[in-house]
């Protein structure tokens, strides 16, 4: 395809490193096309401000949580764990309709942008109406968000959730989870129906709850559906010591030994959080080919635990993060979040970085999470690469933590010196989006909150 349009950057982050006089090539459909350092800037190319790199892919998030962000920071009773928190946001499961999905999503999508993800994989289980509402269509849910998406700009790889029992051993849900029901045709039904409204930068996989959500047999009759095609296939696993408890009593084994034993792992699936796994279970992971999903942000405001990092890193696990709860909205707050945790625990610096080579902890996080997020959103290429979506991001050199610093430290004072995002502008598909979202976005979303939390007044 002829390039549409050509950008130079002075510096810009491709192949693990920065490389100087970078010319990149854009073609009609918005993918890179050419990617060449050491080159000057031809005529006509547009000379970006300032320093290049890759946007990411958020592999996980619930877009309706986000109208639930600061509202459950209290302690209501003697034990405040995930159950609890869990039992707070059934509320506005409950309710939210598709208008309001969407005005949060609206939100949250503008947000991530500005956060510098420019990929959404919306985990996706709140499937029917709720008490007193009406679908047009069954996946009008679904449809809120893709607009939300289409909306903000950013994309969006819409998963839904195979949902079908409350817990191991039971045989359906829960009456507080009637609208999450999803069997695995219906799950499937909805993905292949997702990809052929044939939107804008979306695209779709699949998803099963949890092991406690979805039973041996739902994930049987996935795979079959599935079968050979490429789609990425997501699951919640391991977040909690409770669910680790209850899988060992229910199946002898635990979940992700379970999975790595009976699930039929490959490099399609992401095993999200992976929280609490034993040196056994990595290895079978890495030898499956799977990735992990670490939501740092979210598993602190829970108290969910700490992944084994430096383990799911030796083994060369593909490895990114999420949004998750929404209570990050950047990657940057999620890759420190996840260095520090790891920093924290073990009383040393630099867990991420590898040993005896120049990568920094910034540097390994970030490009583990540039691959790692393109295998959680169905892509075969993703960052300064020819094949990728025009996705990347300008920094800002004028910003108070890149200020003056070598070029060799800018990804590091990136993640671990920066106050807020230091970039000045974020591009999809070859074009720089709006820096802030709308007005109409934001009041959208304030209406929204209003309505949905009046009567917690
Ligand atoms: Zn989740």
């Amino acid at each position: 395809m002829a390039a549409l349009k050509r950008l130079h950057a002075p510096l810009a982050w491709v192949e693990g490193r920065w490389q100087r006089d970078v010319l990149l090539s854009v073609d009609a459909s918005g993918h890179w096309s050419e990617v060449t350092a050491n080159v000057p800037a031809p005529p006509g190319a547009e000379v970006l401000a300032g320093p290049l790199i890759p946007s990411l892919v958020n592999a996980h998030s619930h877009a309706f949580q986000r109208a639930f962000v600061g509202l459950a920071e209290r302690r209501e009773a003697g034990q405040d764990d995930f159950w609890s928190w869990r039992d707070r946001m059934y509320a506005l499961a409950l309710r939210i309709s598709p208008q309001q999905l969407r005005a949060v999503a609206s939100q949250l999508y503008a947000e991530l942008l500005r956060g510098g993800y420019t990929q959404v994989c919306e985990f996706h289980y709140l499937h029917h109406p709720a008490q007193g509402q009406a679908f047009d269509d069954e996946l009008d849910m679904a449809w809120a968000l893709a607009e939300a998406a289409q909306d903000a700009g950013i994309g969006l790889t819409l998963l839904p959730v195979v949902y079908t029992r409350s817990g191991f051993g039971a045989s359906g849900l829960r009456p507080d989870q009637h609208r999450f029901a999803a069997d695995a045709d219906w799950a499937w039904r909805a993905s292949q129906r997702v990809m052929a409204a044939g939107l804008p930068r979306v695209n779709a996989g699949v998803a099963l709850h949890s092991l406690r959500g979805a039973s041996p047999a739902d994930m049987t009759r996935l795979r079959q559906l599935v079968g050979a095609t490429d789609v990425p296939i997501h699951i919640h696993v391991a977040e909690q010591t409770a669910e680790v408890a209850d899988c060992l009593q229910a199946t002898g084994r635990r979940p992700i030994q379970w999975l790595a034993e009976e699930g039929g792992l490959d490099p399609r699936w992401q095993l999200v959080h992976a929280t609490h796994a034993e040196p056994a279970e990595i290895e079978a992971v890495a030898r499956s080919g799977a990735g992990i999903v670490i939501c740092p942000g979210t598993e602190a405001n829970l108290g969910d635990g700490l992944a084994d990092l430096p383990r799911w890193l030796s083994h060369g696990v593909p490895l990114t993060v999420g949004s998750d709860s929404q209570v990050t909205r950047g990657w940057v707050e999620e890759l420190r979040w996840l260095e520090y945790g790891q920093r924290l625990t073990a009383r040393q610096r630099n867990v991420a970085a590898a040993p005896g080579t120049q990568a920094s902890s910034a540097a390994r996080l970030f490009d583990a999470a540039v691959t790692g997020g393109a295998r959680a959103a169905g892509f075969a290429a993703w960052g300064l690469t020819p094949g990728a979506r025009a996705d990347a991001m300008v920094l800002n050199r004028e910003a108070d933590g890149l200020r003056g610093l070598p070029d060799e430290a800018l990804l590091d004072a990136v993640v671990f010196g920066s106050n807020g995002s230091p970039w000045q502008s974020v591009w999809v598909a070859g074009r720089a989006r709006p820096w802030r979202a709308p007005g109409r976005v934001g009041d959208a979303f304030e209406a929204a909150m209003r309505e949905l939390w009046r009567s917690d007044g």
